[in-house]
């Protein structure tokens, strides 16, 4: 058997440090930026030239915090509650034979000043995500507004109303170099209803999601999603 050997051409810096809370898949929060950070010798302003001219871009990257955990041939979406199986290939699990996951990202910025550092918003990536490859995204042949998406509609789970203690608005203000941004990250974020498909009732739990600013602690109560605190990104555990 060919082996074909790959090498990441660069890494993504961005909000999100662990996977619980980032959003199902790419473009559902536009408030989810980052950086891509081109490696050398792919970080020469030559490799980029003319991609400004595109608004967004495919990403491959490798799933690299669970690629060793290998794969199973069925998996439950959390999209079917999680008790109903789906072959690998006909979902989008990260536990797949080759670990390398698909997103289209928005390109906000092209820094070639020092290396080549691309701004991208809509993220659903990894803080440390190795990228293997960059395409733009082009509308004519990727746009597909016939398709189907079989099991997975679009997000069957909105939560309208989010609401900030007024501890959770104080160490937003300390701890974030970007309050208002990171703010309407945090709301957006907590709209998506990240909760696991089979845990909506339990109102009373109290979730942790660790992003770049902090740990943030919100719930769920009937009236909509309570950010309680955020705690400073020291205080990690793990
Ligand atoms: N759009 C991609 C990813 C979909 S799965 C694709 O379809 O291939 C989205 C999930 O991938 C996120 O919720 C996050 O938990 C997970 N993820 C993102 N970056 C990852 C990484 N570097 N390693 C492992 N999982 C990752």
């Amino acid at each position: 058997m060919s082996s074909y050997p790959l090498q990441p051409i660069g890494i993504v810096e961005s909000c999100f440090c662990e996977k619980f809370g980032i959003p199902r898949q790419p473009g559902l929060v536009a408030a989810a930026q980052g950086r891509l950070r081109l490696l050398p010798p792919f970080d020469q302003a030559d490799t980029v030239r003319g991609i400004e001219q595109f608004s967004h871009l495919w990403l491959t990257f490798v799933f690299h915090q669970t690629a060793e955990q290998g794969w199973k041939p069925l998996i439950r979406p959390p999209k079917l509650g999680g008790n109903t199986r789906v072959g690998v290939f006909a979902s989008r699990s990260t536990f797949r034979p080759n670990p390398i996951g698909l997103s289209v990202v928005e390109l906000l910025e092209v820094d070639t000043t020092s290396g080549v550092c691309l701004t991208i918003g809509g993220l659903d990536l990894l803080d440390g995500t190795p990228v293997l490859d960059i395409k733009p995204y082009l509308p004519y042949a990727d746009s597909l507004p016939q398709a189907t998406g079989g099991y997975a509609p679009p997000a069957q789970r909105f939560i309208e109303q989010v609401s900030w203690t007024t501890q959770a608005q104080q160490a937003l203000q300390q701890l974030s170099p970007d309050p208002s941004q990171d703010h309407a990250l945090i709301t957006a974020l907590l709209q998506q209803d990240p909760r696991p498909g089979y845990q909506h009732t339990e109102s009373e739990r109290i979730y942790g999601m660790q992003l770049k600013v902090g740990n943030v602690r919100w719930r769920v109560l009937p009236q909509g999603a309570e950010v309680i605190d955020i705690e400073p990104p020291s205080l990690r555990l793990g």
